[in-house]
C-alpha cells in the first residue's frame, strides 16, 4: 500500500470524512511545506501519548485525575452522566453545573451491538454505591438511544438509593448535546425531572 493510500485510509475512518475528502486532505498536506505535516504527526503522537480517560469519571485528561474530579469546590454529591467527554465541554460552557461528571462512553444501541457492558455503567454504579452521591442527572442526548440509556440507568441506579433525574426536553429531539447552546443546556439542567 502506498503512503498516500495509507494516510487517506486512516483519515477516511474519522467521522464525517469520506474517501473523497480523505484523499483531498492527503493531497493538500503534500502541497504544504514538509514541516507542517511533521508538526501534525507530532501533535497526533503527543495526543495519543498524553491524553487518557480519568480513572474516576472517564473525562479526558493529561493528568492522573481530571481537573473536575480534583476541584474541591465542586459538589461531589451530584453526578451528571453524559455520553461523551465532549459533552462535558458543552455543559461547562453553560456555566450552571457545579457537580461532577461521568462519561458513559456512548449510548445503549442494540442495533449497533452496544450494550451497558460496553459502557462505563458498572463504574458509575460503583461510584453511586460508595454512598456520597445524592443525585445522578442523566444528560444523555434526546435520541432514541439516549432515552433507552437513561431508562437503563434509572433501573440500575434507583435501587441504590440515589435520586435520578433527567434533563428537560429543551434540547431538540435527535439533537446533539455537544452542539447545543449554553442557554438551552442551562434550561434543560434546571428543568430536569425526576425519573423515580
Ligand atoms: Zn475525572
Amino acid at each position: 500500500m502506498s503512503a498516500i493510500d495509507d494516510l487517506a485510509g486512516e483519515l477516511a475512518k474519522l467521522p464525517g470524512i469520506g474517501r473523497k475528502t480523505a484523499l483531498r486532505l492527503t493531497y493538500h498536506l503534500l502541497k504544504q511545506p514538509r514541516e507542517r505535516s511533521v508538526r501534525l504527526a507530532h501533535a497526533l503522537e503527543t495526543l495519543a501519548e498524553r491524553v487518557h480517560p480519568c480513572p474516576v469519571c472517564y473525562n479526558l485528561t493529561e493528568d492522573e485525575e481530571c481537573g473536575i474530579c480534583r476541584d474541591p469546590r465542586r459538589d461531589a454529591g451530584v453526578i451528571c452522566a453524559v455520553e461523551e467527554a465532549a459533552d462535558i465541554g458543552a455543559i461547562e460552557r453553560a456555566g450552571e453545573f457545579r457537580g461532577h461528571f461521568h462519561v458513559l462512553g456512548g449510548r445503549i444501541s442494540p442495533l449497533d451491538g452496544v450494550g451497558p457492558e460496553d459502557l462505563t455503567v458498572a463504574a458509575l454504579e460503583r461510584r453511586v454505591a460508595g454512598g456520597a452521591v445524592k443525585e445522578v442527572i442523566v444528560a444523555t442526548n434526546p435520541s432514541v438511544e439516549g432515552e433507552a440509556t437513561a431508562l437503563y440507568l434509572q433501573q440500575v441506579l434507583v435501587p441504590l438509593g440515589v435520586r435520578v433525574t433527567r434533563i428537560a426536553r429543551g434540547l431538540p429531539v435527535g439533537g446533539d448535546l455537544e452542539y447545543a447552546d449554553g442557554i438551552t443546556i442551562a434550561q434543560a439542567l434546571s428543568a430536569r425531572r425526576e425519573m423515580a
